[in-house]
């Protein structure tokens, strides 16, 4: 177990996934973090690390399903509970069905990638052998402002590597 977090409620623990989500930022990745809890304690937790690993499958949902499945030694995982920064996508949801998650609680929708219900809704299809319970919008404002700031960051460095790149041939 990596800290017992009992008694703390949804909103604690979207505040864990939130930390995590600014590491992916500060490490270049868009802001998305995940933390998954069994029984009050948190047994994982994870960060966005895509251009980090060059890996498009590095998404924080999957990599923290990966940790807890491998620290609890099975792959089932009805008692855990995830907290996810953003609406988990079609791979991440369908990662969750196949690990049989319990609960799913997510701060933001995801408009054009979500299967939570924005786009699909792969964790409650009835077509499916398991369905998650979800929590909608924990904290959303607070994960859609860090978004927002890792965004404008990024144009802001765009920006200006433009303007670095466009001023030798301005002065020739
Ligand atoms: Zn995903």
């Amino acid at each position: 177990m990596i800290g017992d977090v009992h008694g703390q409620g949804d909103d604690a623990l979207m505040r864990l996934a939130l930390e995590e989500a600014q590491a992916a930022a500060e490490a270049g990745d868009i802001p998305v973090g995940a933390v998954a809890v069994l029984a009050g304690a948190v047994v994982g937790r994870q960060h966005n690390r895509k251009e980090d690993l060059a890996d498009p499958t590095a998404h924080a949902e999957l990599l923290v399903l990966r940790e807890v499945a491998s620290r609890l030694g099975r792959w089932r995982l009805p008692d855990v509970t995830l907290y996810c920064t953003m609406e988990p996508c079609s791979m991440c949801a369908g990662a969750m069905v196949q690990a049989r998650i319990g609960r799913l609680v997510y701060a933001v929708d995801d408009p054009r990638a979500g299967a939570a219900g924005s786009v699909f809704n792969i964790v409650e299809s009835p077509a499916l052998n398991h369905q998650v319970q979800v929590t909608r919008g924990v904290l959303a404002g607070e994960a859609q402002a860090q978004l927002a700031e890792f965004f404008a960051e990024l144009r802001q460095r765009r920006r200006e590597k433009g303007l670095a790149v466009a001023l030798p041939s301005g002065n020739l």
